[in-house]
């Protein structure tokens, strides 16, 4: 049995302020959860929500890790400031990484090998766009991203990851894929990650779904067998959205 996983990804959004009211509106409502919960904050959010979180059952994460250590590297946080400042998950390929920021497959590599030697979760992000989808490439898509994401990295790491499985074309658009195209397509996922790592880390391995999940088709999403959760974008910066979420999960 996996236990389902819902994690809010705040993208750039709330400030501090606006973070303690958000993260302490939360708390209450998520405390009796069924799932774990995770937000993934700004950088500049990480030890306010740490802090606020303090003896919940609401772990930290950040939206990006440097893939080195330390040194010149402008604009960057490494992954021993994330841990420091109470970060506990990472999201890494997020989609609008690999499109506005320049994210490849090979700097996705990087940036999960390193979060795994700092003791971080990455949650890794993989997903086609409209037009792969279209021309039947999905798969080949995300079995290309999820190969190159896990590069090098051994079973016993490879089973602290957790996938999220975002098809661009429904991330911020309202579009969510049907119950039936998240959960066939998370279950070739785990097909790709079971050809690399064996049954049963592809029987372990959290898979969640993302893109546009929200309280009205969360319940018809998580009844799949394959989705694991959800990552949640806008929906998670409402209190009461992201609890209606977090409780659907169980
Ligand atoms: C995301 O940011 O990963 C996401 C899924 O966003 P949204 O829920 O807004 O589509």
């Amino acid at each position: 049995m996996r236990k389902p996983i819902i994690a809010g990804n705040w993208k750039m959004n709330k400030t501090a302020a606006e973070c303690r009211e958000l993260v302490t509106a939360l708390v209450p409502k998520v405390k009796d959860a069924k799932c774990d919960v995770v937000i993934c904050v700004p950088f500049t959010d990480i030890a306010l929500a740490a802090e606020l979180t303090k003896g919940s059952n609401i772990k930290v994460g950040a939206q990006n890790v440097a893939w080195a250590d330390s040194g010149a590297f402008t604009g960057e946080i490494s992954a021993a400031m994330l841990a420091e400042a109470g970060a506990e998950y990472v999201v890494i390929g997020h989609s609008e990484r690999r499109q506005y920021f320049g994210e490849t497959d090979k700097t996705v590599n990087a940036r999960l090998t390193q979060a795994l030697k700092y003791g971080l979760k990455p949650i890794l992000c993989v997903g086609e766009k409209l037009e792969e989808r279209e021309g039947g490439m999905t798969e080949r898509v995300c079995a290309t991203q999820v190969e190159g994401a896990f590069e090098g990295v051994s079973a016993a790491d490879a089973e602290k990851v957790v996938i999220a499985y975002e098809p661009v074309w429904a991330i911020g658009t309202g579009k969510t894929a049907t119950d039936e195209q998240a959960d066939e397509t998370i279950g070739y996922i785990r097909s790709v990650v079971e050809k690399l790592y064996g049954k049963n880390t592809a029987d372990g391995m959290r898979i969640q779904y993302g893109g546009s999940m929200n309280a009205k088709n969360v319940d018809g999403l998580m009844a799949k067998p394959q989705v694991d959760g959800g990552l949640i974008g806008g929906a998670s910066l409402k209190a009461d959205d992201f609890a209606y979420i977090v409780m659907a999960a169980k």
